[in-house]
């Protein structure tokens, strides 16, 4: 048999492989190229958590834990969400310990979603929750957001998007590749017309800490908004863990149960050792990550700076570590401006509409990069933007 791409299913085989993806193959067959592509912290895991995790081996702790994940990870997530965001949740029941943010979207959706759901999410955003939604046979709805409003989701947004089939919002805020923010009134704004057509909302807050000026809100802190959010978080971005995949889902006791019970068959629980360095960062890891926040501030307010000097109109980003600049002056679409950009300048960014539709005419650029490259970046960037500019 020479192949088996006949026997994938079909479920898999229509759904687009990630516009992320196919441009980092380009960028990995170039040499000399300053990367603003890749959304991940640029700093290591810091050493008292790498530490904590050494140590733990030291101990011989190679083992499954429980398929929720350890009640001691448990306890200190149930005591940060309350410092964090002001929610309570019980660590024996409410709490899911995950394989990363990616796993708890997944089971979130999966445990939720009947053949012809419509889950609605914000566009652009994140580029996985439209493909886990239709492998599970429901019904992707987007709402797109714009740049005017700094892609916030507005309640009219909302509404247009309602059928009888919607079953759950998705909130991806502090959002990616955006840096768009949702504040407690935006949220506020929603909150009536999620609870009259009895929506369900998964809420992404993996940036929730990346914020510059103000805290995250989350909604499950708003009134009445408990019980119908699940709260997914995890460790790679404030924490600097992409590797370590270790994330968390936070809501009602009998979502969590579902949403275990699929858990224990797919990935049992998430590795022990990053449970144990989960530990340690939320025990001690505050300090450091307050110094990784201050530097993205630093750098956020370097690059937006610079990308408005080479005349590439932006919001200022006040989440994540993202910015995404509107390129339309140069008459290119984001894909052509991306890949010339990569080939004639040796600069990597991603193209808006890698995140759905509404993310034509901007670029993703993501910060999380030394000062130096940064630097570096916006001057090739700056050349390449003037050769281009539309007179
Ligand atoms: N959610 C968002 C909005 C992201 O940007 C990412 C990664 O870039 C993820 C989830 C995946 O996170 P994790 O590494 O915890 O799986």
């Amino acid at each position: 048999m020479k192949s088996m791409k006949k026997y994938v299913a079909d479920t898999v085989s229509s759904i687009p492989p990630s516009g992320i993806r196919r441009f980092f193959d380009l960028v990995s067959q170039s040499q000399g190229v300053i990367s603003l592509g890749v959304g991940e912290p640029d700093f290591v895991t810091p050493w008292h958590i790498r530490e904590a995790c050494c140590y733990s081996l030291e101990k011989g702790y190679t083992m499954y834990t429980s398929n929720q994940g350890l009640l001691e990870l448990r306890e200190e997530i149930a005591a940060y969400m309350y410092r964090t965001i002001g929610v309570r949740y019980d660590p024996e029941e409410e709490i899911l310990v995950t394989v990363g943010v990616s796993e708890a979207v997944d089971l979130a959706l999966r445990a939720l979603i009947n053949p012809g759901d419509e889950v609605l999410i914000p566009e652009p955003s994140y580029v996985c929750y439209g493909p886990i939604t239709s492998l599970v046979h429901g019904k992707p709805v987007m709402l797109k957001t714009t740049a005017e409003n700094e892609f916030r989701l507005t309640r009219e947004q909302l509404v247009a998007g309602l059928s009888p089939r919607s079953k759950v919002l998705v909130l991806p805020y502090p959002n990616n590749p955006t840096g768009g923010i949702m504040g407690w009134q935006d949220l506020a704004d929603l909150v009536d017309v999620i609870v009259d057509n009895d929506l369900i909302v998964v809420s992404d807050e993996i940036y929730g800490e990346l914020t510059y000026n103000g805290r995250h809100v989350s909604i499950a802190s708003l009134p009445g908004m408990r019980e119908r959010t699940i709260v997914l978080n995890g460790f790679s971005k404030a924490f600097a863990m992409t590797g370590w995949r270790i994330g968390y889902a936070c809501g009602d006791g009998d979502l969590i149960a579902a949403m275990n019970r699929i858990h224990q068959y797919s990935m049992l629980c998430a590795p022990i050792m990053s449970q144990m360095a989960a530990i340690e960062a939320l025990r001690h890891g505050e300090h450091q990550m307050r110094e990784m926040i201050q530097e993205y501030d630093y750098r956020r307010r370097v690059i937006v700076k610079g990308m408005r000097d080479i005349g590439l109109d932006c919001f200022e980003p006040r989440g994540a570590f993202y910015i995404f600049p509107s390129i339309r002056g140069t008459g290119m679409k984001s894909e052509e401006f991306a890949e010339r950009l990569l080939m004639e300048e040796k600069v990597a960014v991603v193209p808006g509409n890698a995140f759905g539709e509404s993310g034509e005419g901007f670029v993703r650029c993501c910060y999380a990069a030394s000062l130096n490259n940064i630097e570096e970046a916006i001057e090739r960037m700056g050349r390449f933007v003037e050769r281009n500019r539309i007179r």
